[in-house]
């Protein structure tokens, strides 16, 4: 028997079928005997508790794998899914041992160790230390087509109450504003791709770049934010990252992940791909040594448009304050280093002469960007 509250919101999980490797995404629903899988444009798919067990996860994520039978077919339920996965483990059992099977595993455990490690060889230690220079010699259209898929499953797996995904903000006035700003700022650099800024409608104070040129802001920080020239500053944070392939390389780096496979086989627009990228870019912890790339980007980006960089330091001081009090707060933009490290280089690159600074959008203009998810 498995209790999962009535109230809960749709869950939503990966199901591979078993005939292909994408994964695709599908409505779960735990009855009194059975799982239900409904995938969005096919019939339902009954698992029946008893003939459902848990696998070993062999692509190294945190999380659950469940297979009816000797079926191929998988389902795959997020680590982050704590409640479901309770429920779930209670009602299925591990995969039972028969003789014969454990005789036939032991018999391929032998024959696949060889192929296995040199797998894991390429995966978890070839392309982790490959990664800057594959991020380097990417084809960009790849790295934009894998920028865009992910941006989709980005705005998916952040929707909290449907499956159609975060809003893109397009008030006509308030994305002129936001072009404005970032032109801008992109008149004084040279991108390996163009840059596609979105204003996602979530409260999250957070930015993200994602591969191939993609920036996201949330509306949470165009609220928190008190002038213009702090989300330009952000931005040019974030416009670092995108310089420096930051994205594609932690996308590299996540080696396990199937996405690492997907990418190498050319499954860009695969579900699959993104999907498990997705929750490691939104919350994308780069290394100290690239955020500070992307801060000494912004400092010199901003001088170079004539925004002062103090308004990075004033954006990290507010993100300070703000953090006691919520919890999905800016989770790459408040990473290490330190925010007052990064505050203090911020205001250091400050010129002590009078510099003209010019506010990156009119008061107007800053007016109908706030307004954007309106
Ligand atoms: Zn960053």
């Amino acid at each position: 028997m498995v209790e999962i509250p009535q109230s809960s919101p749709r869950i939503f999980v990966d199901y591979a079928d078993g005939h292909t490797a994408i994964a695709h995404r599908v409505e779960l629903r735990l009855g009194a005997e059975a799982l239900s899988i409904l995938p969005p444009a096919a019939p339902a798919i009954i698992w029946p508790y008893i003939d459902v067990h848990r696998m070993p996860d062999q692509a190294g994520r945190a999380g659950m794998v469940l297979a009816k039978g000797d079926g191929a077919a998988r389902l795959y339920i997020p680590a982050n899914q704590y409640e479901l996965s309770d429920a779930l483990r209670a009602a299925c059992p591990p995969r039972k041992d028969t003789p014969a099977a454990r005789q036939m595993r032991k018999k391929l455990f032998g024959f696949s160790l060889l192929a296995v490690g040199s797998v894991v060889l390429i995966l978890f230690f070839l392309l982790p230390l490959m990664a800057i220079q594959l991020a380097r010699v990417l084809p960009v259209e790849g790295e934009k087509a894998l920028g865009d898929a992910t941006f989709e499953q980005v705005r998916v797996a952040l929707d909290d109450f449907g499956d159609t995904g975060l809003r893109v903000c397009d008030a006509p006035a308030g994305r002129k504003a936001l072009d404005v700003m970032a032109a801008r700022l992109l008149k004084h650099v040279d991108l390996p791709f163009p840059a596609t800024i979105h204003v996602l409608d979530s409260e999250l104070i957070n930015a993200f770049a994602l591969p191939g040129g993609h920036v996201v802001l949330f509306r949470g920080l165009l609220e928190a934010a008190e002038s213009p020239d702090e989300v330009a500053a952000v931005l040019a944070h974030e416009l670092g990252h995108v310089y420096y392939h930051h994205a594609t390389e932690g996308a590299l780096r996540s080696a396990g992940s199937i996405g690492v496979l997907g990418l190498l086989f050319g499954d860009f627009a695969g579900g699959t791909v993104a999907l498990f990228l997705a929750d490691q870019l939104i919350n994308a912890r780069y290394s100290q040594d690239a955020e500070t790339q992307a801060d000494e980007f912004a400092h010199e980006l901003l001088l170079d448009a004539q925004i002062s960089p103090e308004a990075l330091a004033v954006f990290f001081q507010r993100l300070k304050e703000l953090s006691g009090e919520q919890s999905g707060l800016a989770a790459h933009l408040s990473s290490h280093p330190e925010l007052q490290s990064r505050m203090e280089a911020a205001l250091a690159v400050v010129p002590s002469e009078a510099v003209q600074f010019a506010p990156s959008i009119s008061a107007g203009q800053w007016q109908s960007l706030k307004r954007i998810c309106k």
